[in-house]
């Protein structure tokens, strides 16, 4: 298998030439690092995915995760990219060097993370969702708690979950029925079932910490009467050594489509009457507190299906160059003409450039919001950290919905690509395709997000949330209109911006109204009409960046030239290509959700108004 997981070059141009990211280190909370830092941090990353991670892509998925007289065991190939990656501290690059991580950046650790996760994301899980859980503690825990478990779970020692699915709780998360009762000792006993748990039991790490909600006997029904509880898998002693084994077992793993090397637990909580927890937080509170770990893990998915996306481009494009099928469309009646790489006839560019404008458009959102938490984390003023988590809060959801379908959008048109090929095992398209798609399911179903940004997000602030993010659209159009070669291009846009304030305002009127129903059946048309429209704004960014840059490395703007001068010049054909994608998503993708937005507009009642039965047998 080819080594293909992202293009450095574009995240580079992403980082530095759209986002500035090496202002960051003027800050003193960032101010240890500089650009050669971050690139060596990048370069470590990305030699640790294709030298250790990448073997372990296929060959994870074949063995996949095993459920032996009551243990589970990862692939055998998943322990030694396992303790490179503690040895490396690469299990918590964003965490505070007192608690054993490294300090970055978040968009520097989502670039390390595009090639970690890239390679095979089903082991990534496991090395990340320690740091994850371990967030929980470090925001909400006690001193002791933090003393007991943080660097353990930050340097990887030991491994995390999150434990809130249950069978009959699901998406409701408020319907769980797992109990905890106090005891004298201040800890709490648990009981009951929770099911699909990543990561739930393994053989990777000594210890695996979970947070778990559970209901305290006796609290109010629904999402009010939530607890969260650390149940550690080994009892943690109060001097930090281990003790008994917890009553928290693994009862069952899941057979799945795909994410092979990733166990998907069933748990069973006190089974013998013996299982001990610690609350988290405030009793009741728990929800709140686990919706630090859901919203990072959101967008944490909603990357996976970016750089899911990311790779399949990668193969599909390395594979159209190669592949030799049919004569150029121009000598389709010439028997003597010979055969060409499927890269030169225009259904496959189309599907090429497509799958290259959404895979850099999502790159670009998803740095926007790294650099978003950067900025917060850096703020002057309660006013400016609040605009950044405004910004952070809005587009969890989006990032959430919007990457992970069009990054399994992707993977398909990537099959395509390949042909009958891609359906084969020898490739690795149909796995990155069979890996992705959970990405749009769990962390709450994309549904979930949609209805999230459409109840909780729009509205916020009274909607000066989403105003502001439609100001930020604006600031890139109002630039690229002085630019010439690209004001054609901003005008589109600027109407496809109007159009979604206006169509926001119609959804979040009719949410109030008695068509409330009908809003929500088009809450998730409305995310990914707000997502294509964040896309071409990210790409109109992109072109605006490009476009000066080419002009000056191709000694000027005319077409031939630029397009002689890129088959001899990496820049300048990047830089073409920026200008490309652009035209191509603003003109060729964007009316069809301008389409969208008239159908989200008409708010056509018939999604609610279908009779049950009227759906057929
Ligand atoms: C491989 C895998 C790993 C997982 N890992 C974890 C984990 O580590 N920890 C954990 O706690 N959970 C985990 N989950 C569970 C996952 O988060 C849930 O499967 C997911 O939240 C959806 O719940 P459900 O499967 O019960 O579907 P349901 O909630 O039954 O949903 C079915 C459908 O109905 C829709 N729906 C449900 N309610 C509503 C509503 N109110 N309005 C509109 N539509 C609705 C959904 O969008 C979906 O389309 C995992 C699941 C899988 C498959």
């Amino acid at each position: 298998m080819a080594q293909i997981i992202a293009e450095r070059g574009d995240i580079d141009f992403v980082l530095y030439e759209q986002f500035q990211a090496d202002e960051l280190t003027r800050h003193p909370r960032y101010n240890s690092f500089n650009k050669k830092t971050f690139d060596l941090i990048v370069n470590e990353a990305r030699n640790l995915a294709i030298q250790e991670i990448l073997p372990t892509f296929a060959e994870g998925d074949r063995e996949g995760a095993r459920y032996e007289n009551g243990q589970v065991k990862v692939p055998a190939c998943y322990h030694r990219p396992y303790r490179l990656m503690r040895e490396g501290e690469w299990t918590a690059m964003t965490a505070d060097p007192e608690f054993g991580g490294q300090g970055l950046p978040l968009c520097i650790a989502q670039a390390a993370s595009e090639y970690l996760v890239g390679a095979n994301y089903a082991f990534t899980l496991y090395a990340y969702v320690g740091h994850a859980a371990g967030e929980l503690i470090e925001f909400y825990g006690t001193e002791k708690q933090k003393k007991l478990f943080l660097k353990k779970m930050y340097s990887g020692q030991w491994c995390g979950t999150m434990q809130l699915t249950e069978p009959q709780a699901g998406s409701d998360v408020g319907a769980i029925t797992t109990v905890a009762v106090k005891n004298p000792d201040g800890t709490y006993s648990l009981s009951g079932n929770k099911t699909f748990i990543t990561a739930g039991d393994h053989d990777l790490t000594e210890n695996i910490i979970h947070p778990v909600l559970a209901r305290i006997e006796g609290a109010p029904e629904g999402t009010k009467g939530i607890s969260l509880f650390i149940v550690p898998k080994i009892w943690v002693n109060d001097d930090g050594s281990l003790g008994e084994p917890n009553d928290i077992v693994c009862s069952g793993i899941e057979s799945k489509m795909g994410i092979h090397g990733s166990a998907t637990c069933s748990m069973t909580l006190g089974g013998k009457g013996k299982c001990r927890g610690w609350l988290l937080g405030e009793e009741n509170k728990g929800l709140r507190v686990m919706f630090h770990m859901m919203n990072n893990a959101r967008l944490a998915v909603g990357i996976i299906g970016f750089t899911s996306a990311s790779a399949a481009y990668l193969h599909a494009l390395d594979y159209a160059r190669q592949r030799l099928q049919g004569k150029d469309l121009e000598e389709f009646f010439n028997p003597d003409a010979p055969q060409v790489p499927i890269i030169r006839h225009p259904d496959v560019r189309r599907m090429l450039l497509w799958m290259k404008a959404h895979v850099e458009g999502m790159r670009s959102l998803i740095y926007y919001v790294g650099i978003a938490f950067d900025k917060r984390a850096c703020a002057a003023s309660d006013e400016e950290r609040e605009y950044y988590q405004g910004l952070i809060d809005l587009l969890t959801p989006l990032v959430k919905s919007y990457c992970s379908d069009r990054g399994f959008e992707v993977c398909v048109e990537a099959m395509q690509v390949y042909g009958g090929y891609g359906y084969m095992r020898d490739y690795p398209i149909e796995q990155l395709l069979r890996d992705c798609k959970i990405t749009s399911i769990y962390e709450g179903t994309n549904g979930i997000q949609a209805m999230d940004l459409l109840a909780r997000k729009l509205g916020m602030k009274k909607g000066e949330v989403f105003v502001n993010y439609l100001a930020e659209m604006q600031k890139t159009v109002a630039e690229a209109k002085k630019i010439p070669g690209l004001q054609d291009l901003a005008a589109k846009l600027q109407a496809a911006i109007n159009r979604l304030g206006e169509v926001a305002m119609h959804m979040g009127q009719t949410a109030l109204s008695p068509g409330l129903r009908v809003a929500f059946a088009f809450a998730k048309p409305f995310l990914d009409v707000i997502g294509d429209v964040s896309l071409a704004w990210m790409l109109l960014w992109r072109a605006s960046i490009a476009l000066p840059r080419l002009e000056k490395l191709a000694g000027g703007l005319d077409k031939t030239v630029r397009q002689q001068k890129s088959a001899q010049n990496k820049q300048i054909a990047f830089y073409e290509g920026q200008i490309q994608t652009a035209n191509y998503f603003i003109n060729a993708v964007l009316p069809v959700a301008m389409g969208r937005m008239e159908a989200i507009a008409s708010s056509d009642a018939s999604i609610v108004e279908i009779p049950e039965a009227s759906f057929g047998a």
